[in-house]
């Protein structure tokens, strides 16, 4: 579906903003492109989305070169979403809004992809509403209405989840992730994240780390560099672990977090492995073993 291959690019002041940047995405494929601030990750979708050239390398999408030939073809395929919504959002009426791509591109039925593309946002009911009366949030969803209503092969999103209430981001969370398409987003937030993709990339300029969202919050120093805070569930689930509840699999969504906590519970065993847990910890800080193990100690040597 998408293949960049060793890009570069330098902005006009010479500031370089990517630095031979592999990523290959398969069709039905969720990525997060995570990074601190400046780290490439805008000037990477805009790329992809064939709004700038490469300086070096090449961006391929659905087996065609991306160049500026076949920019406007390509860019068919692809459906970039802002940061702001207020960069992407500038109708009278939203429903007027969200056909403004389709027809601006000379597609057909443009009725019933307004339609569809109001009802996979749940935003039906705002057909008539002026867009720049509404919240945030639901911006954000007129934003993704009028890119999808163009029915892109693959959704490109630049941070969705910033400025979001928690309701709105919730909501915004799963609506992402029950949408059956290949989607690239960018953002910081690893905790919707989480929730949403296959798999992580984590860029600053150059590649540092590709993997699952679970290797990645293993990965401590890839985090702390690229200044990311780690989900508060592998946090819980860390220091669950250092007081004796070793996990299989560290969970990083909350279905994965209930999967694995049942586990643990319907072992039964749950109270004895964190008093367990708690001994051990005392024992290493005094030294002084505790009689429970003592207990175990012998039994073993008998
Ligand atoms: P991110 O999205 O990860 O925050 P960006 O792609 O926005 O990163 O920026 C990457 C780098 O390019 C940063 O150093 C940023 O300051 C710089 N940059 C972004 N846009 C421009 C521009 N129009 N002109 C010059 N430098 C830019």
């Amino acid at each position: 579906m998408l293949e960049a291959e060793s890009v570069g690019f330098v902005y006009e002041d010479g500031t370089v903003a990517l630095d031979k940047v592999s990523l290959v995405m398969e069709e039905g494929e969720k990525v997060a492109l995570v990074g601190p601030n400046g780290a490439g990750k805008s000037t990477l979708l805009h790329l992809i989305a064939g709004f700038r050239t490469p300086f070096s390398g090449k961006v391929v999408v659905s087996g065609k070169s991306l160049d500026s030939s076949s920019a406007d073809l390509v860019r068919r395929d692809l459906g970039l979403v802002f940061q702001d919504p207020d960069d992407q959002v500038f109708m009278p009426t939203v429903e007027e809004d969200v056909a403004f791509g389709p027809r601006n591109l000379g597609l057909d039925d443009i009725d019933r992809r307004v339609t569809d593309a109001l009802k996979s946002t749940g935003i039906e009911d705002l057909a008539r509403r002026r867009p720049h009366r509404l919240s945030h949030g639901m911006k954000k969803r007129v934003a993704i209405a009028g890119v999808l209503a163009m029915d892109p092969k693959m959704l490109l999103l630049d941070e969705p989840t910033s400025g979001l209430d928690p309701r709105a981001r919730k909501d915004l969370v799963r609506l992402l992730k029950e949408m059956d398409r290949t989607m690239l987003i960018a953002t910081h937030d690893l905790e919707a994240a989480s929730e949403i993709v296959d798999r992580v990339v984590v860029l600053n300029v150059g590649i540092v780390m590709q993997g699952t969202m679970a290797e990645l919050v293993a990965a401590r120093d890839v985090l702390e560099s690229a200044g990311l805070e780690m989900p508060p569930l592998p946090r819980l689930f860390r220091l669950l672990e250092a007081r004796g509840f070793p996990t299989n699999e560290m969970p990083v969504s909350m279905e994965q977090a209930v999967a694995e906590l049942s586990k643990v519970i319907e072992g039964g065993d749950v109270r004895v492995r964190a008093h367990r847990g708690v001994q051990e910890r005392k024992r290493a800080e005094t030294g002084v073993p505790h009689p429970d193990l003592e207990i175990d100690r012998r039994k073993a040597q008998n």
